[in-house]
């Protein structure tokens, strides 16, 4: 009997589908199978793969309601929010609809004749995603990874795998050749690892937690095999003394309570300037009781409920009855998920709430005297994924920006992702980028073609 996975709603408790846990002969198999559809779709030619991803973008847009209630029913999403991914889905997939008809080599100077590089496909890529953002994250990996001619095997979380499965539908009904965009639903040990073993998927691309990620890694070194890294991340908002506070305050609550903390890029250690530390907590109290924490589905909704109930009692474990809690926002009750918008404050460094990556909606405020203290605390964290910066000093910003250990920053503003500049993370954080014009690169191999135009000249070898 094949097994299977229940997938529940978050927010009622609710068994919303039974999806098949596909096993390693099926991963094997739909492996097989990627690897046989690369030799036609590398074939197929610029024009016409960049005219089936548009096709695709458009299925996606012509689907995006349908795919953005999956996704509230799945993983508790917010209906804005998951409007806002299944657009995000249309517009990757667009924007790296003009890759194929613009995958570049160069000619290099040399003597005897020309020498070319051509960026060539891997092969069959692996992509392996988490269940806080399923389709963001989903198509940042496969939209460049098709554009420049592989073939993908993606695995969803187990449980959020039903947008991935809704996507492969509408793959194949905007007519991209069968097997050339897979989506196996399972376990992690199963599929996921089976990806990473089998030597032909030439590419893995895992987004998920930093211990998970350090064993893929180890795992592709078996085989040499390129592998990006999208991991966890404890970002710190730093707020200066001249900052606009009020602005800072209003949004620092969205910066780490959305998706109910379940994102990489959550600011989930606010650094304050000691000075302002009073007036800034004094200005965010009541934007965060202000964060409406309702049924997902409403479209006034700004956060949903956890994932899980056991992710629940994680989150919770960061808050014991004697934590400093100096206030919180509120929550349903009844079924579902559900866990209050909570800051601690003022919080010790060192605490654990501090250091390790909660994953909800808990946010620890730090005070600090001066810019050099704020930078050290700010990378005293084995993460450096995002982060922001507060000041109205031009050479503040950029000082800071320039001394935080992270991939991604924004001043004055808690922006984390456009699909058109790179995204990903320093330190234990990830490794590569992922989005932007230079995604590309880690879809492809660089090879370099020497032709002799003139057989007297001897070339040095
Ligand atoms: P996870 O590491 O538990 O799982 C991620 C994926 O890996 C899932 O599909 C899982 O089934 C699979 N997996 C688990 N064990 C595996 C194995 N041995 N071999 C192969 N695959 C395996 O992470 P999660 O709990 O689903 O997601 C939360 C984590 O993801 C957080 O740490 C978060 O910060 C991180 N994340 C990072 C980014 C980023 O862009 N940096 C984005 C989103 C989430």
């Amino acid at each position: 009997m094949t097994a299977t996975h229940d997938v529940v709603n978050p927010a009622t408790e609710q068994v919303v589908a039974t999806v098949p846990s596909a096993t390693a002969e099926d991963t094997d198999a739909a492996i097989a199978r990627a690897a046989a559809a690369y030799v036609g779709w590398r074939a197929v030619p610029p024009g016409d793969r960049a005219r089936l991803l548009r096709r695709f973008a458009a299925a996606v847009d012509a689907d995006r309601e349908h795919l953005a209630e999956l996704e509230v029913a799945n993983a508790g999403h917010t209906i804005g929010n998951a409007r806002w991914e299944a657009g995000n889905v249309r517009d990757v997939l667009d924007y790296y609809s003009g890759a194929p008809e613009r995958l570049f080599g160069r000619q290099i100077p040399v003597s005897g004749g020309v020498d070319v590089t051509f960026k060539e496909p891997l092969g069959v890529v692996g992509i392996i995603v988490p269940w806080n953002f399923p389709m963001p994250i989903a198509v940042w990996g496969f939209a460049p990874a098709l554009a420049a001619g592989n073939t993908v095997v993606l695995k969803p979380a187990e449980v959020t795998p039903l947008t991935a499965l809704r996507l492969a539908e509408l793959a194949r009904d905007a007519g991209l050749p069968e097997d050339v965009f897979l989506v196996v639903p399972g376990k992690g040990s199963v599929v996921g690892q089976r990806l990473v073993d089998h030597p032909d998927v030439r590419k893995i691309v895992f987004t998920g937690s930093t211990d998970v990620g350090k064993a893929i890694m180890a795992g592709c070194a078996a085989q040499v095999k390129p592998v990006t890294l999208e991991l966890g991340g404890k970002s710190a908002n730093i707020v200066f003394a001249d900052a606009q506070l009020e602005r800072a305050a209003a949004a620092a609550p969205y910066a780490v309570f959305d998706n109910a903390g379940q994102d990489c890029c959550a600011r989930s250690r606010i650094l304050v300037q000691r000075s302002v530390f009073d007036r800034f907590l004094a200005l965010l109290e009541p934007a965060v009781q202000g964060v409406r924490v309702e049924d997902p589905t409403r479209d006034t909704a700004e956060m949903g409920p956890l994932i899980t109930a056991e992710h629940r009692a994680k989150v919770a474990s960061y808050v014991p009855d004697d934590a400093p809690v100096a206030f919180r926002g509120t929550a349903p009750d009844g079924p579902g998920f559900w866990y209050p918008p909570t800051v601690l404050a003022p919080v010790d460094p060192a605490a654990a709430a501090a250091v390790d990556e909660i994953f909800g909606p808990v946010v620890v405020v730090i005070p600090f005297d001066d810019e050099a203290e704020a930078i050290r605390i700010a990378n005293d964290s084995p993460y450096g994924l995002s982060g922001s910066i507060w000041t109205e000093n031009v050479g503040r910003a950029l000082r800071v920006a320039r001394a935080v250990e992270t991939g991604t920053l924004s001043v004055n503003s808690n922006a984390s992702v456009r699909y058109w500049t790179p995204f990903g993370g320093a330190k234990q954080s990830g490794l590569g980028r992922e989005l932007g014009p230079d995604a590309l690169d880690a879809f492809t191999d660089v090879k370099n073609v020497f032709i002799a135009t003139d057989p007297a000249t001897e070339e040095p070898s």
